[in-house]
């Protein structure tokens, strides 16, 4: 028999999906794959709902329904003040997953360079590669997660088509401030690149903190593809539906890789999106405000346990430090253990890096009910007491 692509067949499943599975098996507490357990906004199900009977079943436009597009542009509008042509500078997709791999199939050359910053998302690697493109890794590290300026500035080269940026960041829970952008933003300049910016948290953002699309930076706007995701926006992470807004210049060719890899997204979810998008402000603030007190929660509990929890500025993550708490092993050890024994289940951090990396950090989701939340801590009190 011949062999299958060498690029997925080395892969793994990914690790969202074993940890997920094995805490099925054991009826384990998952604090694992980051998706919350209330059923997403009534209003926005109801929409969808009502959509399904009363309008159009049949392929919906290449780029998504006009509905969406312009939902999106006006959201873009009222959040960042991007000005944008909604017709030609807005792309619905499959998910940010869709839109990753569309954005990279649809740029990378064979031998180009692809600059990703880690821990990082587990789908980044295997598309660049699968796409011909050759990564470069810059690193971030716990505790603090500082961005290494030196070294992403040696990472860029000639040969750099684009960089990956993350914020807020999976796992880690990373803001990059506005001084770290307008450095990576020079950069790309500099080395005539792009940015695809995978802002999937852009509203799961916490301590009054205002998130920040790299698009807005000077010398950016036909630079960057920004992606969101009304998974994360809407807690409706099984719907899928993300969407990409950049310079027709660039939307183009993405559009060319999302027209054979999905064509088109479901159209009833897309018309409920829009109508989420347009919801009042204070559904998004309440949003990061609801999140922003399970972190807090979640955060607490975990030290008063003996983790070291580290600072999360964002996202459905807290990365902990177990060391303390006397397990001998490293991250992989740990959250299978602690799955199986104590029934409760997180992602090993070292999952988020290539080769070698921290062994003593965990990321938990707090994007549960409080009372799950606790019952999750009184398990892991009482394994490591
Ligand atoms: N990027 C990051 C950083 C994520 O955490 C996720 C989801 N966990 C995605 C992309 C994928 O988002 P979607 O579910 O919309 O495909």
């Amino acid at each position: 028999m011949k062999s299958a692509n060498k690029t997925f067949a080395k892969t793994g499943t990914t690790i969202f999906e074993v940890t997920s599975r094995l805490a099925a098996e054991h009826g384990s507490i998952n604090l694992g794959q980051g998706f919350p357990d209330d059923n997403g906004p009534e209003d926005i199900r109801q929409k969808a709902a009502e959509y399904l009977e009363d309008r159009p079943n049949q392929y919906p436009p290449m780029l998504g329904v006009p509905e969406l597009r312009q939902a999106v542009a006006a959201h873009d509008k009222k959040f960042y003040g991007i000005d944008l042509n909604w017709e030609n500078s807005v792309l619905v997709t499959a998910g940010a997953t869709e839109a990753l791999a569309s954005c990279l199939f649809g740029l990378i050359e064979e031998g180009d360079e692809v600059i990703v910053i880690e821990p990082l998302y587990d789908s980044y690697l295997p598309i660049i590669r699968r796409a011909g493109g050759i990564p470069k890794l810059v690193r971030l590290l716990p505790p603090d997660w500082s961005l290494p300026k030196e070294e992403l500035a040696a990472a860029f080269s000639d040969k750099t088509k684009l960089i990956i940026l993350n914020s807020p960041m999976n796992p880690c829970g990373k803001v990059f401030t506005a001084d770290e952008l307008l450095f990576i933003a020079e950069l790309i300049v500099k080395h005539d690149a792009y940015a695809v910016c995978d802002e999937v948290y852009e509203h799961l953002i916490f301590d009054d903190r205002k998130h920040i699309p790299l698009i807005t930076m000077p010398g950016m706007n036909n630079r960057c593809l920004r992606i969101g995701s009304a998974g994360k926006i809407f807690s409706l992470t099984g719907w899928k539906i993300g969407f990409i807004v950049a310079d027709p210049s660039l939307l183009q060719p993405v559009a060319k890789a999302h027209q054979f890899i999905t064509f088109t997204i479901v159209p009833n979810l897309q018309r409920a999106v829009a109508y989420g998008l347009g919801k009042p402000d204070s559904f998004f603030a309440n949003v990061a405000s609801d999140m922003q007190a399970k972190r807090d929660l979640l955060s607490g509990l975990l030290s008063d346990i003996g983790f070291s929890v580290l600072p999360c500025g964002g996202t459905y993550f807290v990365t902990a430090d177990f060391s303390k708490l006397g397990f001998e092993g490293i991250d992989t050890e740990f959250c299978k253990t602690v799955t199986i024994e104590a029934g409760v289940t997180a992602i090993p951090v070292s999952a988020f890096y290539e080769g070698d990396s921290p062994r003593n950090f965990v990321r938990f989701a707090f994007c549960k009910n409080p009372s799950i939340l606790q019952e999750a801590a009184a398990r892991l009190a009482n394994y490591f007491r």
